[in-house]
């Protein structure tokens, strides 16, 4: 077992330095080298087992024994720390809420999981390494969250200054330790400009350790494997499962397709965007073609030419018609899902959020075609309380959890900085000495 680059099978890297390195230098992703069917007792068994258990049997077989058993189980227990209910919409409908973590989204799982690989693989360096992250806002969030408890990586947060929303704001500069905010003159493209030049400055390089924490990482990305265990975990095997994937990047929807392949048994995967919609327009045509992207109200979802898709066409052989059969695609406008999140609301009195209203349109068309007894689960992956500009709209709920007016009324501290790469370089260096 090892991993390679989706765009060379020979370049090859264990676990450890996949995680370290991030993107492999000839620009594709890395993938495993296997994917191993778990033992069909085991998928018999899942009412029976608790998550934890669950996510170290499937994550095991990709950590590859770099990591030893009991250290991984810890790292897994603290990676799966809040609940993942699935919450009944109508009776053949379902919404798997996956915004419990600590910034109310998905992306907290893969966050953690890779900050916690990181801790264990720099607990004996001779120096820290140095996370630089640069944030529209959410991820951002994510990532503060998840290495504020690690012990050996230090995280560099740039974001643009005023243009991140209040909570986003708060989510990233009231951290203590090793989290630092840096609010930056500038917008997102000038934060993603100084940590590109960071990395391509060798001279930095050679005096301070620095990573990145990658949404294609494969740590961020395998731990979303587990999510679609869940519903089995409660169903049992037996039962007929749909998943409905509000997709951007195609992180999450990949993830599934390997949870498919080590034996889960999903019925079918429904590839839901907004206008950003290359995947679907491909299923249906056969022809990739990327655009630029669209800006829309379900924002985390807007990527043009998703990432990702390099890992489903070498999952699939490039095969055309091998993952059409697997995957249905649907796209939506901002009316379109504007409207499912009245209708849902008012009908069921659920709130989705605008992502999660993408992923409901599409598992109702896929429906309309299923045979009776499937039922259609839809991955809800942001809170509500994110999108408050829409989600005002629908309801005047107030609908904000106890720790987000928490982290509100925390006092912010950050780093005012300029855009000019100079004075971000002098800072990395001072903060090293
Ligand atoms: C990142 C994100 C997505 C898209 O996930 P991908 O894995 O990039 O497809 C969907 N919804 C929310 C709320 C997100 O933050």
């Amino acid at each position: 077992m090892h991993y390679y680059s989706t765009l060379n099978k020979n370049n090859k890297v264990g676990f450890r330095e996949a995680v370290i390195e991030g993107l492999p230098g000839d620009n594709g992703l890395f993938m495993p080298s296997e994917i191993s069917k778990l033992p069909s007792e085991f998928i018999q068994n899942l009412p029976d087992l608790p998550l934890q258990e669950i996510g170290f049997q499937v994550l095991n077989p990709f950590v590859n024994k770099e990591i030893p058993e009991t250290t991984l189980r810890n790292i897994i227990n603290k990676t799966l720390s809040f609940d993942f209910p699935l919450v009944e919409i109508d009776n053949n409908t379902f919404a798997l809420e996956l915004y419990h973590g600590p910034s109310y989204a998905f992306k907290d799982v893969g966050a953690k999981f890779l900050a916690q690989c990181l801790d264990y693989f720099y607990r004996d360096a001779d120096e820290k390494c140095t996370i630089l992250v640069a944030t529209s806002g959410d991820t951002g969030g994510a990532v503060a969250a998840a290495f504020s408890e690690t012990e050996n990586i230090e995280v560099i947060i740039l974001y643009p200054s005023g243009k991140v929303s209040d909570l986003q704001e708060k989510q990233l500069t009231t951290y203590e330790k090793n989290v630092t905010a840096l609010e930056i003159a500038g917008d997102f493209d000038d934060c993603q400009r100084l940590v590109k030049s960071a990395f391509l400055d060798e001279e930095l390089r050679k005096k301070i350790q620095i990573s990145s924490a990658n949404s294609i990482n494969i740590a961020r990305f395998l731990p979303q494997a587990i999510y679609y265990f869940v519903p089995f975990q409660i169903f049992g095997e037996e039962q007929s499962i749909a998943f409905s994937v509000p997709s951007g990047n195609y992180g999450n929807l990949t993830a599934g397709l390997i949870a498919q392949k080590m034996g889960l048994p999903i019925s079918s995967f429904i590839a839901s965007a907004n206008r950003n919609d290359a995947v679907p327009r491909y299923l249906f045509s056969g022809n990739y073609e990327p655009k630029p992207t669209i800006p829309t109200i379900s924002n985390a979802m807007d990527v043009g030419a998703p990432s990702n898709f390099q890992r489903m066409l070498d999952l699939y052989d490039k095969g055309h018609d091998k993952m059409k059969k697997a995957i249905k695609g649907y796209s939506f406008t901002d009316e379109q899902t504007l409207q499912i999140m009245q209708n849902v609301y008012k009908e069921f009195d659920y709130l989705l959020d605008p992502h999660g209203a993408v992923a409901y349109g599409g598992l109702k068309e896929y429906l309309k075609t299923a045979n009776k007894n499937e039922i259609g689960v839809l991955l809800e992956t942001a809170h509500p309380c994110k999108f408050m500009e829409t989600v005002k709209k629908v309801s005047k709920e107030d609908i904000y959890p106890d720790s987000a007016s928490q982290f509100l009324n925390k006092e912010k501290k950050s780093i005012k900085m300029t855009a000019d790469y100079n004075d971000f370089r002098s800072l990395l260096l001072k903060k090293s000495n």
